[in-house]
């Protein structure tokens, strides 16, 4: 059956031979794929023209044959968190829990910033299969400001190479403030994830384009890494920011008294290109693609393109994850254990490697600069999720959303069956380790112990006779792992559990529990 038939089969669920485009159209946005995605741009014109229908088969096939692959994965249930208005109804509470929280103050060393009102409240998250979702004020426009400094770093990787960046900027957390008046021994920025670094970064993307070239580059630049959402410059901001720049001021002629910028750096005009990259305006559904982008190593989802090297990502993660936070972040990374970074206009951009990417804006800030909410809600995130870097290592409750319900279960259910079929009992070992119960049988009643008697393992039936397994499971013909064991003349095994009667009618009580 081809993709296009088994997709059509699977929504006319009653057989009734016709699909309707509202059905179509219902499970595609329930597993998080919008219609105004690029990749339904033909299936989205086609609506236009010819409005809602009833599909045949044939019909079906020929509408949605630009799109036949992801359809095909959004029914089977393949994309990256495959039940998706689940996933999308926990981070709505999540978000209105987050709400509540009242406390931080918002920026004001600019006008426009200090008059963004302080309820202001958006979260959107995008997976790299594009699936995407937002709650509040997502689609409210704010500037960049410090979110730019993740882009303006790749930017320069990409067109530099990671040494030379890296020679004209480090990479260690500074333990200060954002806009320190402070270099690293070697007279260089700390990290490009602070004002410093992203001054530097700043002079040294597209240095042979006129001002003007360079700006579009950024711009088009963002528009591609947001799966090409209209961003805009906000000239207001840009003036504000460069009347109140003495810091920034104060950093270059620091770093240029210290030989840290390339030879012929005009340092007027690197501030102008770094406060035009703060003022650039988007939101946070946008800077949530753009986060995903970098979640997929460089491949925006929603169009396929390739904006940065995936080595190019690899390092950005790197430094937001060490660097993305401030001076906040350790303890971010302690906490959270995602990449992230934050900006004075209150939004927080975090990664989850090969999953999603997130922004969270609200724009009172603690007193390291983050976003409270913004932070509060990621916190909140990982303690549902296991999405910290490492909760792979541990055994936790928390939910696991790119697997299926009771995937972790019946995976299990098939392992330890499996390898007690091959008689593989280290396999069992350590399935016991993550707490797997050894009696759990698949759905015709098959246990491990019918397994490794059925096929003679007779180290694997000791096994498990030794971890106290039910010796008499049937299955559902009604066999039990002995009689499996007669059946296929394992005379062996016989003897396993014989000699196991035998011991148990002899040994005293105090010494089996001793034992
Ligand atoms: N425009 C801001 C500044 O220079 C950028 C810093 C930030 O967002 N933390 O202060």
């Amino acid at each position: 059956m081809t993709n296009s038939k088994s997709v059509f089969r699977s929504i006319d669920a009653k057989g009734s031979g016709k699909v309707s485009v509202e059905a179509l159209v219902h499970n595609l946005e329930s597993s998080g794929i919008a219609l105004s995605d690029p990749r339904l741009q033909s299936l989205r014109l086609r609506i236009a023209k010819e409005g809602s229908a009833s599909l045949s088969s044939e019909e079906f096939e020929e509408w949605i044959s630009h799109s036949s692959s992801l359809l095909t994965r959004v029914v089977k249930s393949e994309l990256v968190i495959p039940r998706f208005d689940e996933f999308a109804k926990e981070i709505e509470s999540l978000f209105n829990h987050t709400r509540g929280i009242e406390s931080g103050a918002v920026a004001n060393y600019i006008p426009h910033l200090a008059r963004v009102p302080e309820n202001k409240f958006g979260v959107a998250i995008s997976t790299i299969d594009g699936q995407h979702l937002s709650f509040g004020d997502a689609e409210e426009g704010f500037t960049l400001q410090s979110s730019c400094k993740p882009i303006l770093y790749c930017a320069a990787l990409e067109e530099l190479g990671e040494k030379t960046v890296h020679s004209h900027v480090g990479r260690e957390p500074s333990g200060f403030s954002f806009n320190e008046l402070t270099l690293n021994k070697q007279g260089l920025p700390h990290n490009p994830m602070i004002n410093a670094g992203a001054i530097m970064t700043s002079a040294l993307i597209k240095r042979s384009l006129s001002t003007a070239d360079r700006l579009d580059y950024l711009t088009s630049l963002i528009e591609s890494l947001s799966g090409g959402r209209p961003c805009h410059f906000n000239n207001a901001v840009w003036h504000s920011e460069r009347e109140s720049a003495d810091r920034n001021f104060a950093l270059a002629h620091l770093m240029r008294e210290q030989g840290a910028f390339p030879d012929g750096v005009d340092i007027n005009a690197t501030l102008d290109y770094f406060f035009s990259a703060c003022s650039v305006e988007v939101d946070a559904s946008a800077l949530a693609i753009v986060a995903a982008t970098l979640a997929n190593g460089g491949i925006c989802p929603q169009t396929g393109e390739r904006v940065f090297a995936a080595e190019t990502t690899k390092h950005c993660l790197s430094m937001m994850h060490s660097c993305g936070m401030y001076n906040y972040s350790g303890e971010f990374a302690f906490t959270v254990g995602i990449p992230a970074k934050s900006s004075v206009s209150g939004v927080v951009l975090a990664v989850i490697p090969n999953v999603m990417g997130i922004a969270v804006w609200s724009p009172p800030l603690d007193s390291c600069g983050n976003s409270v909410r913004g932070v509060e809600f990621l916190k909140q995130l990982i303690g549902r999720f296991n999405f910290h870097n490492y909760d792979s290592l541990v055994e936790s409750q928390k939910k696991d959303p790119r697997r299926l319900p009771h995937a972790r279960e019946t995976d299990h259910i098939y392992q330890a069956i499996y390898a007690a079929s091959i008689g593989d009992v280290s396999e069992l070992k350590r399935l016991v380790a993550y707490g797997h119960n050894l009696n759990s049988a698949d759905y015709d009643g098959r246990t491990p112990l019918h397994l490794a008697c059925a096929e003679g393992h007779a180290e694997a039936v000791q096994y498990l006779l030794d971890q106290q397994v039910d010796t008499t499971p049937k299955d559902r013909w009604g066999n039990t792992p002995l009689a499996d064991a007669k059946r296929h003349d394992r005379f062996g095994i016989e003897e396993i559990f014989k000699l196991r009667k035998r011991c148990s009618r002899q040994v005293p009580q105090s010494n089996v529990r001793a034992a």
